[in-house]
């Protein structure tokens, strides 16, 4: 079906069914309205200890090289990857962020109007939009009450014209991690043009154990999706790689736009890779956070989902403030963190691990504004 356009402002009708990017208050913006001299961020799964001394060094060593293009495949990152896992640098995909990987699966993986893409609800926002814009129908399969995975029902979704499984473990935004061998299990029951990708953008705070990675070669058609923003702190600089199917690996490298991965990112990332003093500290930090405030929150009442990620979703006790009041009251006090009314969840609300300093003045406003 082709539609005629009738005017220069006509677009896709895809595109002309989205709805602008609202961006929550920035810090500034807060600091100000409520005139305060500080404001902490605990909404954006951002890493507490910010970028590492050591990358910092390498950006500023190489800022005399942003005049260059970045070479063109980013090989040097692809081998620190490649070995850095024990994989065939061929299966190495690199992109300017998980976002740019997650767009183009679609776009590789999927015949517009013919296929379709199967993931669970709630799920991570970039999934609908980019299935969207690539022209993919998305199916969503609800997770369980629980927020556990219900593979038998995402199961009944897929059809013989299903090319391209997404499922998030640990998922955003309940922290939840789903079994290897349940994702095994789904692997195997997929049909064969079926891919398996699971992104694993917060696997660091669960433990290598949660994650399929050292099973890719005895499943050829799952891939592991991660990213440099979480654990390695570098959000602001885009970059996530996929480890693939060769073949897949190399379609994927011949329509990427030739230098999406920035010369300074690409440095980083290899300066990071090489850190695992930064990596262990961040994960560390996090686990200790991630037990204080299940801990903490749940002796107020609240209902937390178990997570082994670097967030923690929970919902307040009945007969306390709603949502949305405590998320408020918590920016007037300088504190900012997830609603998630974007997932269909009004009544419950995410915070992303701080510092130990951060995690205990957002309990101690919790507790006050619950008066508990
Ligand atoms: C944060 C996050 C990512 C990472 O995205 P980038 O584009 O690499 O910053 C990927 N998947 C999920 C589910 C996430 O929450």
């Amino acid at each position: 079906m082709t539609l005629p356009f009738t005017s220069f402002n006509d677009v896709r009708p895809e595109v002309a069914t989205f709805e602008s990017y609202e961006p929550g208050l920035s810090i500034a913006e807060i600091a100000e309205r409520y005139g305060l001299s500080r404001v902490v961020k605990m909404a954006s799964n951002e890493n507490p200890l910010g970028v590492s001394p050591r990358v910092r060094e390498v950006i500023a060593h190489c800022a005399g090289e942003a005049f260059r293009y970045p070479q063109s495949g980013n090989p040097r990152l692809v081998k620190a990857l490649a070995s850095y896992y024990g994989v065939d640098p061929k299966r190495i995909f690199v992109g300017n962020g998980s976002d740019e990987v997650i767009d183009l699966l679609f776009r590789v993986r999927a015949v517009p109007g013919v296929h379709n893409a199967v993931v669970f609800r709630p799920c991570f926002g970039l999934y609908p939009t980019q299935a969207k814009m690539a022209g993919v129908e998305l199916r969503q399969a609800p997770l369980n009450p629980d927020f556990t995975f219900d593979f038998d029902g995402l199961l009944k979704l897929v059809d013989e014209n299903t090319t391209l499984v997404i499922v998030t473990s640990p998922d955003n935004p309940s922290g939840r991690v789903a079994s290897p061998d349940d994702l095994e299990k789904l692997a195997r029951a997929l049909p064969p043009a079926c891919l398996l990708v699971v992104d694993e953008a917060y696997i660091e705070f669960a433990g290598s154990e949660h994650s399929v990675m050292s099973r890719l070669d005895s499943l050829p058609n799952v891939a592991v999706m991660r990213t440099f923003s979480k654990v390695y702190g570098l959000a602001g600089l885009r970059i996530g790689y996929a480890v693939l199917p060769p073949v897949i690996a190399d379609y994927m490298w011949r329509v990427r736009l030739p230098f999406s991965l920035n010369i300074l990112a690409e440095e980083a990332a290899i300066a990071a890779l090489a850190d695992a003093e930064f990596r262990e500290s961040t994960i560390a930090l996090v686990q200790r956070g991630r037990a204080r405030l299940t801990e903490e929150l749940r002796a107020m009442g609240c209902e937390v989902t178990p997570s082994l990620s670097n967030f923690i979703m929970f919902r307040l006790p009945e007969g306390s403030v709603d949502a949305k009041t405590l998320h408020g009251e918590l920016l007037k006090r300088g504190v900012i963190i997830r609603a998630l009314g974007s997932y269909h969840l009004p009544d419950r609300l995410r915070v992303s691990m701080g510092t130990d300093e951060e995690n205990e003045l957002f309990l101690r406003l919790v507790r006050e504004i619950l008066g508990a």
